[in-house]
């Protein structure tokens, strides 16, 4: 048999997690919350399965859901997109993500990705007969260097893919950086994938700047969003796309022929939660700074280096003072004679990295986050 992506294996995520419970180690590699979803989510959703609302959805979502996406959007970013036209609701980032890819991408395109990059970017680039054309950022800052993209465009460049805030990194893009990336998609008339799941978590009192606030780069963009990350409901798998309407109607085309539709009563149960309770949202960046303060104040005597995280609920750690190991190997020990499960950072790029840097997810109930930094300072 002639596999489509003969390189590929299991996801990072699940390798670690299977380590973690296998270990029985504290589980900070995969992204998700140990605490749940809210009351008010998990009722409602609840109520609309006993009501009955267990049918197909329209296949762009439902209304109710997709006005409020809209609403907060006009609240967040100061644009009236039309929800009608503009919103479609999705099994989660990682559909929209793919679909959106399937939308751009033709045979021979190639596509800009930022190293280290999410892993669900490059095999759907694939599967749409592309090719991904890697730009590598490295630790301390992970800062992008725009004339280094620049010079990777090419007459096949149609799409850049950008995540702010940033998995793995935790950093945020700056005015600089959307001004730097709206000058070369006008200029090389290309299309852009923004990857914005983490955008209600930033620390410091910095902003995201999403692609939805630029009018001339919104009218290239696909905006991608996750409830999993934004409501603790990563299980869920539920998210969206927003677009100009004239590429909505392409993400639709296909979006109708992956899914049609996502789980309704989970529409109409977020739909709700969005109406009822809008300070969830605005106190997520608060929720999730105090972790990162416990984290790093209680890694502050370790002799782990701990890097800036600006957004997203991930920390980064240097621990070139701490082992020799290259980063895989490091955090298979870490699991396995330390009982903390990570992520190492080399994963997430295309070709060789030799950082020593490794991924802890912060969004864990505080004993969780203080067990692991008690054992991480014994190292
Ligand atoms: N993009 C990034 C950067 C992510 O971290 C995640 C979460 N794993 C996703 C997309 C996918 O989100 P979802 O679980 O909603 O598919
Ligand atoms: N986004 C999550 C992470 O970065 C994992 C999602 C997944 O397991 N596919 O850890």
């Amino acid at each position: 048999f002639e596999s489509k992506l003969p390189n590929l294996g299991t996801s990072i995520f699940s390798q670690m997690t299977a380590l973690a419970n296998k270990h029985q180690a504290l589980n900070l590699s995969q992204g998700f919350p140990e605490f749940d979803a809210p009351e008010l989510l998990k009722k409602q959703l609840n109520h609309y399965v006993l009501e009955g609302a267990n049918q197909y959805a329209p296949s762009s979502g439902v209304a109710k859901l997709q006005q409020q996406i809209a609403a907060l959007i006009a609240r967040k970013y100061h644009n009236n997109i039309n929800y009608e036209q503009q919103v479609t609701v999705t099994s989660g980032a990682t559909e929209a993500l793919f679909v959106a890819i399937q939308a751009l991408v033709k045979e021979g395109d190639e596509v800009v990705v930022f190293d280290p990059a999410y892993d669900s970017y490059q095999p759907a680039i694939e599967l749409a007969g592309g090719r991904s054309v890697h730009v590598a950022l490295h630790a301390p800052d992970y800062k992008i260097d725009w004339q280094a993209v620049a010079d990777v465009i090419t007459e096949k460049t149609r799409v850049i893919i950008i995540n702010t805030p940033h998995n793995p990194s935790g950093k945020i893009f700056k005015t600089e950086d959307i001004n730097a990336l709206k000058a070369l998609v006008t200029k090389h008339d290309l299309y852009v994938i923004s990857d914005e799941v983490y955008e209600h978590i930033t620390f410091d009192g910095a902003l995201h700047l999403s692609a939805l606030i630029d009018p001339e780069l919104f009218a290239r963009s696909f905006v991608i969003s996750s409830f999993g990350k934004t409501f603790h409901s990563t299980g869920w798998k539920m998210g969206y796309c927003v677009a100009p309407a004239q590429l909505m109607v392409e993400f639709r085309k296909i979006h109708q022929y992956v899914t049609f539709s996502s789980f309704t009563p989970a529409q109409h149960a977020l739909a709700d939660m969005l109406e009822l309770e809008p300070e969830h949202v605005d106190e997520l960046s608060c929720f999730y700074q105090q972790k990162r303060d416990l984290l790093s104040e209680a890694l502050a005597q370790s002799r782990f280096k701990i890097l800036p995280s600006e957004g997203t609920y991930f920390l980064l750690l240097d621990y070139s003072d701490v082992s020799d190991l290259d980063d895989v190997e490091f955090c298979q020990w870490l699991v396995e004679q330390a009982g903390v499960a990570a992520v190492p950072l080399s994963v997430f790029y295309n070709s060789a990295s030799s950082d020593k840097v490794i991924r802890l997810c912060f969004a864990k109930n505080d004993d969780t986050l203080k067990c692991a930094a008690e054992i991480l300072c014994q190292l």
